[in-house]
């Protein structure tokens, strides 16, 4: 059954991989970032016709709101929500600014809170699926990345808790915590160095979670769940 899908973070990186996938499924999707012109073109280049791009910041709360009314005027109900919009601002705690801390949160964790409270307006009604994107991070810690960890580790807690919340309803929420993916995100990081603590001795490609994505959206006994995209890193070597 081909369903509405929105995925936050559709632009680029592994939403794009996701919204791809969901588009070859036969879904409707519905792709939103901050940047319009690179959400467009995300939404113009997906197999099949009829996807859209939005622009949304979902740090703020307003625009969340604005853009889940303007979905459900021009597009219908949501039946799938992919929350891949993120950021991070990686250093030591202590050299951190605070408008830094401040802006993860509010973007990796708040963002996704609320674009999940807005979706299941429609969801409680007809059922639905979200899967969220955390990080293996957010699992085992990293020093350079307290508020980054933070944000995902929230998710985590965050994503068990609307599941047991919502299951009653129809409505599935599960996580995928990625490990080390090549995307813009981690561009500049040294890859054989990062390399040599993967078990699996490779970076994962944006299409690797999109897969784990889908699986989650479409396994109709599956909520609740957290799972480990990382070629093994979370194990160690
Ligand atoms: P990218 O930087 O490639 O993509 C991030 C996406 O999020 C873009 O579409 C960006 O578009 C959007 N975005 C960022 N901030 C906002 C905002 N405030 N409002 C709306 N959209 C926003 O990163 P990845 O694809 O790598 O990351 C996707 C998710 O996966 C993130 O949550 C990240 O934390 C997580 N992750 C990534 C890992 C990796 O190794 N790459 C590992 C573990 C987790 P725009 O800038 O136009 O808004």
């Amino acid at each position: 059954m081909s369903r509405l899908a929105v995925v936050f973070g559709g632009s680029q990186g592994i939403g794009r991989a996701v919204a791809r996938r969901l588009a070859i499924r036969g879904h409707k999707v519905v792709v939103v970032s901050r940047n319009m012109e690179a959400a467009q073109d995300s939404a113009a280049s997906l197999y099949g016709e009829g996807h859209v791009a939005l622009s949304c910041d979902v740090s703020k709360e307003q625009e969340v709101k604005s853009a889940f009314e303007t979905i459900q005027k021009s597009c219908g109900s949501v039946g799938y929500l992919v929350n891949a919009a993120g950021l991070n601002r990686d250093a030591l705690l202590l050299r951190t600014p605070p408008d830094d801390i401040a802006m993860t949160l509010q973007t990796n964790l708040l963002g996704s809170i609320l674009t999940c409270r807005a979706a299941l307006r429609s969801m409680l009604s007809q059922g639905g699926a979200i899967v969220n994107i955390g990080s293996v991070v957010g699992v085992k810690g990293n020093a350079g990345q307290c508020a980054y960890s933070a944000s995902k580790a929230g998710l985590e807690g965050f994503t068990r808790s609307l599941a047991k919340e919502v299951a009653g309803r129809n409505v599935r929420v599960n996580l995928v915590a990625p490990g080390l993916i090549r995307t813009r995100m981690t561009a500049g990081l040294d890859e054989m160095e990062w390399t040599r603590r993967i078990p699996m001795g490779r970076f994962g490609e944006p299409e690797e979670v999109a897969r784990a994505a889908m699986f989650l959206l479409e396994s109709p006994y599956v909520t609740g769940q957290v799972l480990l995209v990382d070629g093994g890193l979370r194990l160690g070597m």
